[in-house]
């Protein structure tokens, strides 16, 4: 069972950042794709595979918040500050894909909250960040 964590673009909206850009800008490994209900995605983690890899050893996935490595969190900030740059919509998810995970839920929160809950470390399991919702 895995972490992934995913900036997803509102359906019908492009990104004007690249892979490329995303990943220069915060040193992550990051995978763009299309969802299979036609968004598009920016999907992060430290070496191309799932987000398990900012995670550190020891973790609960039944636990409200993600504890990720403290290391992860200015270049998980700076990749959500990339794709910010470039698209005034998008949202943040960081989910488990797996059992005994909480409900998915979403959340409407300015730019600067949820760098904040990023750089705090206190990521909601299973929360999706919405940006700048209309
Ligand atoms: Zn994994």
């Amino acid at each position: 069972m895995c972490l992934e964590v995913t900036l997803f673009l509102p359906r019908g909206e492009k990104s004007k950042a690249s892979e490329k850009g995303v990943s220069e800008a915060s040193g992550l490994h990051v995978n763009k794709y299309r969802t299979d209900d036609g968004r598009e995605a920016f999907h992060l983690s430290q070496g191309g595979e799932c987000s398990c890899d900012l995670l550190p050893s020891k973790f609960s996935w039944k636990n409200p918040n993600w504890e990720l490595v403290p290391e992860r969190l200015p270049q998980l900030a700076a990749a959500v500050a990339k794709v910010a740059s470039q698209s005034k919509a998008f949202s943040f998810r960081a989910r488990w894909l797996g059992p005994d995970r909480p409900d998915p839920s979403s959340r409407e929160v300015g730019l600067k909250a949820l760098l904040s809950i990023i750089r705090a470390n206190a990521i909601g399991n299973g929360v999706e960040y919405v940006v700048g919702a209309a």
